[in-house]
């Protein structure tokens, strides 16, 4: 297929080409040429001009929660049944966004294998997905109801070992909870990230608060997740450390909106009654942290602290990955919309480390393509208008239309 738009942002975070076709071959990026060249030298391939549009790679989402129920109203129904095709729902949602692949940091056990495994067999096509296990905590740490609770270096050490039989392919530690208390001691922190670093794999953690950054800071986790309230000096150890930064921004926002629509709702309310005394605890800590974002989000990505985008959505009735608007809020908050996409496509290829295999148009890599209508360079709101998305080169989204089924099974 040869797929031309007027402009082709690259995903390196400044590079849009004008006038470019891309010919896609055996599921991967073939060449890159004008329209004109390439239509010549392969005439008998299929053409798509999508005219005044932006080619890019296809996003990663670094921070999902695919299998993720425990915020139903009705958990009693989740079975391991019930839970996969919730997982899968939410997966397949994915392509109309124009995301291509996601990191999983945290769903029920077993999940994001079995949902990688029916992928391979042919049964469901789904973005590419790299993941953790459930996550790990302190005994009553953040969490804790609905990830596996350990405690002690060895225990740490124990169920890493575990999760990496079953699997998982990173680890995710959660350590703070709107506290300045952390939980997990260094000592556990050190081992967490050792027996990780020891098997190969790679790990991430889930902190907002400090003390607790900075202690992850010091055991070199290589993503940190939220990192909702930390300094400039923190992004300048972490730029140097090389550990990237998650920073969520959409999921606070929206917490922060809701709790003030809910606040709004019930003012008049006794400030004793159960309902207000917990909107005004979760206001007390959502209020700053959107804050902190709006008002920092800048001035730390300057310190050249890989940033990548993650959307970390599991209230009840949220969207599913709505990673255009985490991007956007980035957008609103100073960045451009070419380094805003880096952090979906390159920025998270690098920390996966598949660099060498997408994350950017380049020849050579994965035909992980998405097309969106509009000059995205000058408007990311482009992203909201998806035209085709490609995975290894076969289209799974195009026209409003995803192709998410076993149609070609037995062709
Ligand atoms: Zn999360």
């Amino acid at each position: 297929m040869i797929i031309c738009a007027k402009y082709l942002m690259t995903g390196d975070g400044k590079t849009v080409l004008e006038d470019k076709a891309v010919l896609t071959k055996d599921g991967k990026i073939e060449k890159i040429a004008s329209k004109e060249e390439l239509t010549k030298a392969y005439p008998e391939e299929e053409v798509k001009d999508y005219g005044e549009a932006t080619l890019l790679p296809g996003l990663c989402d670094m921070h999902a929660h695919l299998g993720y129920y425990y915020s139903q109203p009705d958990t009693f129904n989740y079975g391991p049944q019930l839970i996969m095709l919730y997982a899968l729902q939410h997966a397949q949602s994915a392509f109309e966004r124009g995301i291509t692949s996601v990191r999983d940091m945290s769903s029920a056990h077993g999940v994001c294998k079995n949902l990688k495994l029916a992928a391979e067999k042919g049964f469901v096509k789904i973005p590419r997905i790299t993941h953790t296990d459930t996550g790990i905590c302190m005994t009553g740490g953040h969490a804790w109801d609905e990830v596996e609770e350990v405690d002690g270096p060895w225990e740490v050490r124990k169920e890493i070992r575990k999760q990496v039989r079953d699997g998982a392919e990173w680890v995710k530690v959660l350590t703070t909870h709107r506290s300045h208390i952390p939980e997990l001691t260094q000592e556990e922190l050190n081992a967490a990230v050792d027996e990780c670093h020891r098997r190969g794999i790679k790990c991430g953690v889930h902190a907002g608060t400090n003390p607790g950054i900075q202690m992850c800071i010091d055991a070199g986790f290589d993503t940190i997740e939220h990192a909702t309230f930390m300094t400039l000096d923190h992004a300048k150890q972490m730029a140097e450390k090389g550990i990237a930064w998650t920073p969520t921004i959409m999921a606070y926002t929206l917490l922060y909106d809701i709790c003030k629509e809910n606040l709004e709702k019930n003012a008049g309310k006794p400030v004793n009654d159960p309902v207000m005394q917990k909107e005004m605890k979760d206001y007390q800590y959502f209020e700053p942290a959107y804050k902190a974002y709006r008002d920092h989000f800048k001035e730390f990505y300057d310190t050249g602290v890989t940033v990548i985008a993650g959307t970390d959505m599991v209230m009840y009735q949220s969207p599913f990955l709505p990673l255009p608007r985490e991007l956007q809020y980035m957008v609103e908050y100073g960045i451009t919309p070419a380094q805003a996409i880096q952090t979906a496509t390159s920025n998270p290829a690098k920390v996966l480390g598949v660099e060498n295999e997408r994350g950017l148009v380049k020849e050579g890599l994965d035909a992980d393509l998405l097309v969106v209508g509009g000059d995205l360079s000058k408007d990311i709101t482009c992203l909201n208008d998806v035209k085709l998305v490609t995975l290894g080169g076969e289209r799974v989204f195009e026209d409003g239309i995803r192709y998410v089924g076993t149609h070609n099974m037995f062709m």
